[in-house]
């Protein structure tokens, strides 16, 4: 079997990956960077955020594992010190895998247009002055969003900036994206709809800026990409035909996951 380790830059993930490295030195494991059947990330929710985006083009062949060395670890099914969990369950010839759904984030201004994989959330915001963006449901104009960013998310993005923005917490068994708003301005002169929107698949929401606002999108708050204001910037999201899979050792229920994340154990 072919795996790849994500490692954050911890001294714990590094320690981590030594113990895990010497552990499958026995078995017939092969770390193969370029074409993995399983991913292993070590660290937090961030690096298995990171571990994605670097296999978003191989998501059909790979599964991923995620070891908890972070703060949080909303994704990460195997504590640091289960390695022989981690170690027995690659060692299964068949794996039970779970899957959760995506989103694809199309970015067009003038003549150039780039495609991005989310797993968490695409925000579009500004860092000075007020975005001014259409809000369009199926290219049909739903309202003019005046304020500081708007926040589409997958359902297992829905427990990260989602609901700090006061989104609602979507099952991942959903295929569904929701729209929240960041700081909107809603007085006489200027109207939102002001709740969360969830969509179903198959519906796209486009998101124009106008104006002279420079706006930055940001996927899974990874490296913010920043366009000049010259044209407008059209950003269409929609739900991906592509999932992410993991390797389903553990049968943790997705309201477990909240609860330990967010009540506690
Ligand atoms: P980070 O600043 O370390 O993330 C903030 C916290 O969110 C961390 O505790 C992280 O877990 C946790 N987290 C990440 N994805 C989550 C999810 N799907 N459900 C529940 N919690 C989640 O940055 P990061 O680790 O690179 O994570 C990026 C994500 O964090 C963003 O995509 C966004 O969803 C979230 N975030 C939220 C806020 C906010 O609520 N105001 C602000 C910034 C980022 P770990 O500790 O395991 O990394
Ligand atoms: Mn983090």
């Amino acid at each position: 079997m072919k795996i790849a380790l994500v490692v954050s830059r911890s001294n714990k993930s590094q320690e981590v990956k030594q113990a895990l490295l010497t552990r499958l030195e026995q078995e017939s494991v092969e770390i193969d960077e370029k074409h993995p059947e399983i991913v292993i990330s070590i660290g937090g929710d961030g690096t298995l955020l990171k571990a994605f985006h670097q296999y978003t083009h191989r998501l059909s062949n790979v599964h991923f594992l995620a070891i908890h060395t972070g703060n949080l670890g909303f994704y990460t099914d195997f504590l640091d010190e289960e390695l022989e969990d981690v170690v027995a369950c690659l060692k299964e010839k068949t794996h039970q895998t779970y899957q959760y759904p995506l989103l694809r984030v199309n970015i067009v201004q003038s003549d150039k247009c780039i495609s991005h994989m989310v797993l968490n959330e695409v925000t579009v915001k500004t860092l000075t002055g007020t975005l001014v963006c259409e809000v369009s449901i199926d290219d049909a104009l739903f309202e003019i969003f005046r304020g500081d960013g708007l926040c589409v998310c997958t359902p297992t993005g829905s427990t990260g900036l989602n609901k700090s923005l006061g989104g609602a917490l979507l099952h991942p068994k959903m295929e569904a994206m929701q729209l929240t708003e960041i700081a909107a301005l809603n007085n006489r002169v200027y109207k939102t709809i002001g709740s969360p929107l969830i969509l179903p698949k198959g519906e796209s929401v486009r998101l124009i800026v106008k104006d002279a606002v420079s706006p930055f999108v940001v996927i899974d708050n990874i490296d913010p990409i920043h366009f000049e204001t010259q044209d407008n910037v059209e950003i269409t999201v929609s739900i991906s035909e592509e999932h992410i899979h993991f390797i389903n050792y553990k049968n943790i229920d997705f309201w477990m996951r909240t609860k330990n994340s967010f009540i506690g154990k």
